[in-house]
């Protein structure tokens, strides 16, 4: 069994850094949509020069485009065979009817939703402000992306429940601490301990 994995959460939970930890440890493609925006914005290509307006003004891009980057992402042979961890998508209920259909064949085994309350996120977010100079870190476009995050991805926790597939982890803590909840939530959803993790096998 490989893990397929969508990982939920606020802006500034903490989801980047834990997601790539766990997709390093699990030896699975770490897919971050925002990563893949923010390059192809760097490079310039036509999704680039398409979406950086609304990235940098902190909106959302249209699900129609994310669904096809991420389709053709999700067919590459790393994720197809070794699995996958979603970090950024889906972001809308469309995104997640999308990503049900995308993932059709091979269904996503976990979704995580690392909690970590409003006011905190924003303090994480001024000081990454400071850190990284992200347009979209700006107090003005913060306040749009969490407002965006509870009206249109806090539904997604309802459609995973339903489904059987959600997990809710504590993301407030020390990283390590954090990353220990998660790999505990992963082993109790699917079975799968990480490689080296308890001396059980992979499955
Ligand atoms: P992130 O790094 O995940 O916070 O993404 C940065 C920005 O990229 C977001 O604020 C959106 O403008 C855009 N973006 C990333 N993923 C998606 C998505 N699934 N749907 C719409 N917009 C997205």
């Amino acid at each position: 069994m490989t893990i397929r994995l969508v990982l939920l959460g606020r802006q500034g939970s903490g989801k980047g850094t834990q997601g790539a930890r766990l997709a390093t440890l699990y030896a699975i493609a770490h897919i971050s949509t925002g990563e893949m925006l923010r390059n192809a914005i760097k490079h310039a290509t036509p999704v680039g020069k398409a979406v950086k307006e609304i990235i940098d003004s902190g909106g959302l891009v249209n699900d129609e485009l994310m669904a096809s980057l991420v389709q053709g992402r999700l067919g590459e042979s790393d994720a197809r065979t070794h699995g996958y961890l979603l970090d950024g998508f889906p972001r809308t209920l469309p995104q997640a009817l999308s990503l049900d259909d995308i993932a059709r064949a091979r269904p996503i085994n976990i979704v995580v939703d690392l909690e970590v309350p409003r006011e905190l996120v924003i303090e994480r977010l001024s000081a990454r402000r400071a850190a990284e100079h992200r347009a979209d870190d700006s107090p003005e476009a913060v306040e749009r992306r969490l407002a965006l995050y509870d009206e249109q991805t806090a539904p997604l926790i309802a459609h995973y429940r339903k489904k059987g597939v959600l997990a809710v982890v504590d993301g407030v803590g020390t990283p390590d601490e954090v990353f220990a909840r998660l790999t505990s939530a992963i082993v109790t959803a699917t079975g799968i301990t990480a490689p080296g993790g308890d001396g059980r096998t992979t499955r």
